[in-house]
């Protein structure tokens, strides 16, 4: 069971990503957690190559195939043999990332993104995609707050970025209306983390 977790900066879908995993671990599931980009030694590379470089150097274009390419190589390395296991799936960001960051927010549009990553993933989208619904300018407020993000990268994207990859996130919700479920991330910690667990255990149990 493939699960994925997508949203703007500072929606809480890491920290709940990981705390759900206890729950469901305490509750006897298998599961793995991973991140994009990233996940695996070769892609947490091209995440790092990706990360450090900013947007005026690195050509829109460039940045969507390297992240295909981590996703690519993260899929076969590590999340096709945990779900040929059986395990449960949570992973930080996938294929929805890219259309968002890349293919509407850096403009280069989502149809082109969407096709590299046809390429890449060969029909391996999630059975589930929880996507952390804020408003961009509460998540980033909460991240102003956090000394501990890496923050560098979020000063490069102006706000009107993140409410373009707001808005994608909805563009993309309402075209996979079955994949998606939209979680209320502007709600008490513990109250998103019930409604992610109350999302994964009706996945799991139909
Ligand atoms: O989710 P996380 O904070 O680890 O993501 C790291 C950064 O990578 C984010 O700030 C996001 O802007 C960027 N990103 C991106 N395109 C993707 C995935 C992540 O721009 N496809």
């Amino acid at each position: 069971y493939f699960v994925t977790f997508e949203g703007g900066e500072g929606a809480g879908k890491s920290s709940i990503l990981n705390a759900a995993a206890v729950q469901l671990s305490n509750q006897g599931y298998d599961v793995l957690t991973t991140r994009e980009p990233g996940g695996i030694d070769l892609s947490e590379k091209i995440r790092q190559l990706i990360l450090s470089n900013d947007h005026t150097t690195m050509d829109a274009r460039t940045e969507a195939l390297l992240y295909a390419a981590a996703r690519r190589q993260h899929l076969v390395e590590k999340i096709f043999p945990a779900l040929q296991e059986g395990k449960v799936v949570l992973c930080d960001r996938f294929i929805d990332s890219s259309l968002a960051y890349q293919g509407y927010a850096r403009g280069i549009g989502m149809d082109d993104v969407y096709r590299i990553n046809e390429f890449a993933i060969q029909h391996a989208f999630p059975d589930r995609t929880l996507f952390f619904d804020i408003e961009p300018a509460k998540g980033l407020a909460r991240i102003a707050s956090n000394e501990n993000r890496e923050k560098n990268r979020l000063d490069l994207e102006n706000r009107w970025f993140h409410e373009q990859v707001y808005e994608a996130y909805h563009v993309l919700v309402s075209q996979s209306p079955d994949r998606f479920r939209v979680i209320n991330a502007d709600q008490p910690y513990e109250v998103v983390q019930a409604d992610v667990m109350q999302q994964l255990l009706t996945g799991l149990q139909t």
